[in-house]
């Protein structure tokens, strides 16, 4: 029989996270530091909100790009939050989720061998994505000891006449970096001399501790060369909802809503309607979480400087710290495999986001103080025996 599976699908790696997930599943009495999503539940006023529109009849396709009230209030929110201006007719698409945007933005700009730009250690998917779209994907090292961030010359050592794009993720999955004006203003620049679009994925924006965001896509020469993706997973506890938007050129979006047709028709039509009201009406929810966010890492931060051969830069900005385990001399997907096995604590090795994250374990704050604080616990007595 001849092969069936396409070159393409073959080379796309499972995801490392999910396999933590899957061999967590086997044990009972398990403690989850590997999420990747809010545990909090969708703020009431917006599952109000989607069921009143559900039993409505709201029930049906939307255009493609999204129906334009959710457009004109995501277009409101960038331009009070970063002084940016995106039509709502023509530059902006809702999506099923940040993943869909990140899909169709690949699809759109890529050609067969083009290469697109983004860190070692980065979020697994958006290789994934990349090789959905026929790219290379070109891995630009990070380190702990310059805050995870790409450098510019990092990044000139990888540039190539292929470089189609460069992928930017602030604040960032897994290392918790956030991009200050002057990290961004030296890649816009890159972006500019070498004619590349950037690619900025903006979903933890609002979980932020340290610094504040800003959009790449904020400085005047950048929006039209930029693509930012945004959701509302992360901010307002709405993964499962799968509501995420693209902004950028009018060229861009416009091939991106051809592509939405014959891949999703359109976001749901219940969940564009939560995001509308999470938007006009979420942001004393989004405060709330990211407070109590905020008392977790703390602790976590507390419990990592008690463990002994483990440490940490302190997150800038989303629920994960990237934790220091090199002491410990063995590799990240053993670590977390024994981790597993004698303490029934799930976290991720760092490895799955690429080999700059070997000597590293994503733990997740996604959680409660008090499974923090068992977690750590048995942490530290299985470690005495290591
Ligand atoms: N971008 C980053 C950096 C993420 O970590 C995730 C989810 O984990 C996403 C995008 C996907 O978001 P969505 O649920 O909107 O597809």
């Amino acid at each position: 029989m001849q092969e069936i599976y396409s070159k393409k699908v073959s080379q796309i790696p499972h995801s490392g996270i999910r396999h933590m997930f899957n061999l967590a599943a086997k044990y009972s009495d398990v403690i989850h530091l590997c999420i990747g999503e809010p545990d909090f539940s969708t703020p009431s006023f917006i599952i109000q909100k989607a069921y009143e529109a559900a039993k409505n009849g709201f029930t049906h396709y939307t255009t493609n790009a999204g129906i334009l009230k959710l457009r004109e209030a995501i277009s409101k929110k960038y331009q009070k939050e970063q002084g940016i201006f995106y039509d709502p007719k023509e530059e902006i698409l809702v999506t099923v989720g940040a993943m869909e945007a990140l899909a169709l933005t690949m699809m759109v700009i890529l050609n067969p061998g083009d290469e697109g730009i983004l860190s070692n250690p980065s979020w697994p998917n958006y290789e994934a994505h990349i090789l959905l779209g026929d790219g290379k994907p070109v891995f630009v090292p990070v380190k702990e000891e310059e805050g995870w961030v790409m450098t510019v010359d990092r990044i000139s050592d990888h540039l190539t006449s292929r470089t189609k794009a460069i992928l930017i993720n602030s604040p960032n999955n897994p290392t918790g970096a956030v991009y200050n004006l002057k990290q961004l203003e030296e890649i816009a620049k890159i972006s500019l001399d070498r004619d590349i679009i950037v690619i900025s994925d903006e979903a933890y924006e609002k979980i932020i501790y340290e610094e504040r965001h800003h959009s790449i896509a904020s400085f005047p020469e950048l929006k039209e060369r930029t693509i930012v993706i945004n959701t509302f997973s992360k901010s307002y506890a709405m993964t499962g909802w799968r509501i995420g938007y693209a902004l950028g050129n009018k060229k861009i979006i416009k091939e991106m809503t051809k592509l939405q047709e014959h891949i999703a028709a359109c976001a749901s039509s219940i969940s564009q309607a939560a995001a509308l009201v999470a938007l006009q009406k979420g942001s004393s929810a989004v405060v709330k979480m990211v407070g109590e966010y905020k008392l977790r890492r703390s602790l976590l931060l507390e419990e990592i400087e008690k463990t002994p051969g483990f440490s940490c830069l302190p997150p800038k900005g989303t629920f994960y710290a990237f934790v220091n385990i090199k002491k410990l001399g063995e590799n990240s997907s053993e670590v977390s495999l024994k981790l597993l096995k004698e303490t029934r604590v799930v976290t991720v090795p760092g490895s799955a986001f690429g080999s700059g994250g070997e000597g590293y374990l994503r733990i997740s704050f996604a959680t409660s103080c008090e499974k923090i604080k068992l977690a750590f616990k048995r942490i530290r007595v299985a470690l005495k025996n290591w």
